[in-house]
């Protein structure tokens, strides 16, 4: 086994070389330290898939801020350690041999949890690396791989992970889990999906209103955090659908809906038309536009949404319950109906409604400025004022509208504008 392991530590189309480089720098340095150092959760469990991983999870016993100190001395960077919480963040230096991204990485020291209450945020205490591992979310996410010395490659798997992540299944760790911290149910999910993975039955009768009440408690910001990695990943219909059949919304908020599977392929998003993408925000508009405005506002405060986040909802669910209004109208008023919308509102709008006026805007219409400019009508001489944005935007809408179409009918229209 050990050689096994050995064998996918070192292989560069799971762990890129630079990152391989990295490890082995940060365990020799802790084994001339004393410390045993892991490589830990998602990284053991993508490696055992098979697949590549993105985060170094590193946990060591003993102090990972003494650690971080010593790697700064030996190879540069900065660090900003936690005393509270044991922790340090190692911004790497910006050498050759650091080509890494993300640029810093996080050095955990090993320890144990508590919570004070269902929902509450744990009482954390350094402990051993068997402690670390038992205060985790799912077995699959609770192994470890030692990296110092003679131990490299050796799996600590206290809670057969192995097996389950074998026989595809998300298993909690005690029966209490989902109550000691009821974000693991967002989390469970968007494993079971991503993977295919099943959520074991023994697992899967603790998602009961015992645990989901708790959610009530919790705060907008962890809530949010769960979904905003939810739709952030490619399978997010499948995830936030199956959230929904188990009941979960109407733990945070009364008038959270289902969402609609029929918009599940509106996520992938067409970047062609030069629309700032965002999943995460894109996510939130097709969950949340047809609901009213005053629900869409008590949810963005029960989720804790940025103000761009809010008004992205908020501008896509005016739009759509104005399209009746605003149908065969001039091109002048639907850009001065969508100007002030930000551009994935109306684009999302866009591909549930395939109203073509929207595509108009995004692709051509926003575009549309006349020629003269606000400096051309100060040297005609007009008085500072708002006449000059009356006469820009009628200028605009004759551009729009193809009441002009060349440099000289805006200089007749300008001429009889002033
Ligand atoms: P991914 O990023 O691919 O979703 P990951 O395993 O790296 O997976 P993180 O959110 O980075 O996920 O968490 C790192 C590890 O921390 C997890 O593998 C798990 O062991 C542990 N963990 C994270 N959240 C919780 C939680 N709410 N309760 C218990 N353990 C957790």
């Amino acid at each position: 086994m050990q050689k096994d392991l050995t064998r996918l530590l070192h292989d560069p189309n799971l762990i890129p070389s630079e990152k391989q480089n990295l490890l082995s720098k940060i365990a020799s340095q802790a084994e001339s330290l004393g410390m045993p150092c892991y490589v830990v959760g998602g990284f053991v469990r993508d490696l055992l898939l098979g697949q590549p991983i993105n985060d170094l999870d590193i946990v060591v016993e003993g102090d990972a801020i003494a650690l971080g100190k010593s790697l700064v001395e030996k190879y540069g960077g900065k660090l900003t350690p936690h005393y509270k919480f044991h922790t340090a963040i190692w911004y790497l230096p910006s050498r050759e041999a650091f080509t890494l991204d993300p640029s810093s990485l996080d050095l955990i020291t090993a320890r144990s949890e508590t919570y004070s209450r269902p929902g509450a945020l744990p009482t954390v205490k350094p402990s051993t690396i068997d402690d670390d591992l038992l205060r985790r979310d799912f077995t699959i996410n609770a192994m470890a791989i030692r990296l110092d010395g003679d131990h490299f490659g050796e799996l600590l798997d206290p809670l057969d992970g192995r097996s389950d992540l074998e026989k595809k299944t998300i298993r909690v760790l005690h029966p209490r889990s989902f109550i000691d911290d009821p974000t693991r149910i967002f989390r469970a999910i968007r494993y079971e999906q991503r993977y295919s993975f099943i959520l074991h039955p023994s697992s899967f009768i603790l998602v009961n209103p015992e645990s989901l009440a708790v959610l009530q408690a919790l705060s907008g910001e962890r809530i949010r955090h769960e979904l905003d990695l939810i739709f952030d990943e490619d399978n997010s219909p499948q995830m936030i659908v199956r959230l929904g059949k188990l009941d979960v919304f109407k733990w945070i908020h009364p008038e959270l809906p289902a969402f609609n599977e029929s918009h599940s392929d509106y996520l992938e998003m067409d970047t062609r038309l030069d629309v700032p993408a965002s999943r995460i925000t894109m996510g939130f508009i097709l969950w949340l536009m047809d609901l009213t405005e005053a629900a869409i506002l008590s949810i963005a405060r029960r989720l804790d949404f940025t103000s761009d986040l809010t008004h992205a909802v908020w501008g896509a669910s005016q739009l759509k319950k104005s399209l009746p209004f605003l149908v065969n109208s001039a091109p002048s008023v639907w850009v001065y109906a969508l100007e002030k919308l930000p551009l994935l509102s109306i684009y999302t709008v866009y591909l549930v409604s395939r109203e073509k006026a929207l595509l108009d805007y995004l692709s051509f219409w926003r575009h549309v400025k006349p020629g003269t400019t606000g400096n051309d009508l100060k040297m005609r001489g007009l008085e500072p004022g708002p006449r000059y944005g009356e006469i820009l935007t009628a200028l605009r809408a004759a551009w729009l509208d193809g009441t002009i179409r060349s440099n000289e009918e805006e200089m007749e229209m300008l001429n009889r504008l002033l």
